[in-house]
C-alpha cells in the first residue's frame, strides 16, 4: 500500500492515524488480554499501545533500520515446465524429494516469513545436514554459492546458487515450545521442530524433531557479550532462494508458526515452492508429502490511537521495517514491548489460556483443516 503523505505535524511528515485494526493468533489475543487485564475495549488497547509506542521510542535505534525497507519483488511466473509448484501454507510444512541437479526455489507470497530448512540424504547413510559444519565453512549467514553439509562423514546435501534476501542464520536451532512458555507461560505452542517430526513420522523416517536447520531469512548477529540476537524477518514478498540438490534428499520445509518473536512478523503466512529439473529424473515415489494447514482462528481488535502512538505509528509503517499498516505494526509494538520486558515474568500471572480464546468473536475467521496430503508431480 502506498505509504501516508507529508504534512506538517510530524518531524518525519507522516499523517496521524485514527484507529488500528488488529488481526491476532489466539496466542497473541491471550497476552494482549492480558495486558489490558481483560478488558479489550478500543479505549483500554489504546492506553496499552501509548505505552508500547513510548517504550519503543525510547529504544536504542536500529542501525539496520535505517532508511526505508526495500520494494517488493515480482513473483515467478508460473510456468509448465515446473515439475511442483505449490504453497505450503502458514504454520504447517512439507517434504519434498529432490534429485541431484534438481533445483528448489523457496519464494515469499507475504512479506516476511520465516522458513525452517532440513535436508537429509534419501540413500546411503541417510546424513542429516549439519548447521555446525556448515557454518565453520561458510560462516553464520550462508548465501550465494554456500554448500549445505552433512553430519560426518560429511557429503553434500544441497548448494544455494540464487538468493535475493540473504539473511539466513545458522545460530538458532529450530523453534521449539520451551522458547514460547518462557515467555508466555503458555504451553503447547505449534514450533518448527514439531512441524518437522510430523513429516519425518509421515515420511516413515522415524527421526526425533530437528535441531539442527537453516533459519532462513532469519536477521541475527552476535552480540558483543557473546549472545545471539534476532530482528523481525525483513524480506519482501517476491523474494527467493534456489538451492540446488547435489544428491538424492529430502528437503523438510516449515513455515514458522512464531506469531510472537517476529520471525514471521507477527502474522504467519505461506510461501511457494516451485522445483524445476529433468522430467527423466523425476521421482516414481512419493515426492512431496503436505502436512494439514491446522485450523487457525485470527481475531480483529480495534484501537483507538492516542495523538503520540498515532504519530509512531505512521512514521514506523512509513518505513516499513515492522509492516506496512497501523494494524500491523501497532501488533508489532506490543509483542516487541512484552518480549523485551520478559512477558510474563515481567507482567505476572500466566495469561488465560490461548485455547479460551478459540471462542466465537466478532470479525473471528475460521481455516478449515484438511488431512495429510502425500501427491506427485510429473
Ligand atoms: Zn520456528
Amino acid at each position: 500500500m502506498p505509504g501516508p503523505k507529508p504534512n506538517d505535524r510530524t518531524p518525519t511528515g507522516a499523517e496521524p492515524i485514527p484507529t488500528a485494526r488488529l488481526t491476532l493468533t489466539s496466542y497473541q489475543r491471550a497476552i494482549v488480554e492480558h495486558l489490558a487485564e481483560g478488558d479489550t475495549t478500543p479505549r483500554s488497547l489504546g492506553a496499552l499501545l501509548v505505552k508500547a509506542a513510548a517504550f519503543d521510542a525510547a529504544r536504542e535505534a536500529e542501525p539496520r533500520w535505517a532508511g526505508a525497507r526495500r520494494a517488493h519483488r515480482r513473483a515467478t511466473p508460473h510456468r509448465t515446465d515446473a515439475l511442483i509448484d505449490f504453497e505450503i501454507p502458514a504454520a504447517s510444512g512439507a517434504a519434498i524429494a529432490l534429485g541431484p541437479g534438481e533445483t528448489m526455489r523457496i519464494e515469499q507470497v507475504a512479506d516476511g516469513q520465516g522458513v525452517d530448512l532440513c535436508a537429509q540424504e534419501l540413500a546411503g547413510r541417510r546424513r542429516r545436514l549439519s548447521a555446525g559444519r556448515t557454518r565453520a565453512i561458510h560462516g553464520l549467514h550462508p548465501t550465494t554459492g554456500a554448500v549445505l553439509w552433512s553430519t560426518p562423514p560429511e557429503v553434500a546435501l544441497l548448494t544455494i546458487v540464487t538468493d535475493t534476501a540473504p539473511s539466513h542464520d545458522l545460530t538458532f536451532p529450530a523453534c521449539t515450545p520451551l522458547e514460547y512458555e518462557q515467555l508466555t507461560g503458555l504451553p503447547g505452542h505449534l514450533s518448527c521442530s514439531q512441524i518437522h517430526a510430523e513429516l519425518a513420522e509421515t515420511r516413515g523416517l522415524g527421526a526425533p524433531g530437528v535441531d539442527d536447520v537453516l533459519n532462513l531469512w532469519l536477521p541475527t548477529a552476535v552480540d558483543i557479550a557473546a549472545m545471539l540476537r534476532w530482528w523481525p524477518t525483513w524480506c519482501r514478498r517476491g523474494d527467493r532462494i534456489d538451492l540446488r540438490a547435489e544428491r538424492k534428499v529430502l528437503v523438510t520445509l516449515s513455515t514458522c508458526p512464531d506469531d510472537l518473536f517476529g520471525a514471521s512478523q507477527y502474522a504467519p503466512s505461506p510461501v511457494r515452492v516451485i522445483v524445476r529439473g529433468s522430467r527423466a529424473n523425476a521421482f516414481r515415489d512419493r515426492r512431496v508429502t503436505l502436512l494439514p494447514h491446522r485450523p487457525e482462528l485470527r481475531h480483529e481488535l480495534e484501537i483507538e490511537l492516542s495523538p503520540a502512538s498515532s504519530d509512531r505509528l505512521a512514521t514506523l509503517v512509513e518505513r516499513g521495517w515492522l509492516g506496512y499498516t497501523a494494524g500491523a505494526v501497532a501488533r508489532a509494538l506490543l509483542f516487541r514491548w512484552y518480549e523485551a520486558l520478559g512477558g510474563q515474568r515481567h507482567f505476572g500471572a500466566t495469561p488465560p489460556s490461548a485455547g479460551s480464546s478459540q471462542v466465537a468473536s466478532k470479525g473471528q475467521r475460521s481455516v478449515q483443516s484438511s488431512p495429510t496430503s502425500s501427491f506427485t508431480w510429473a
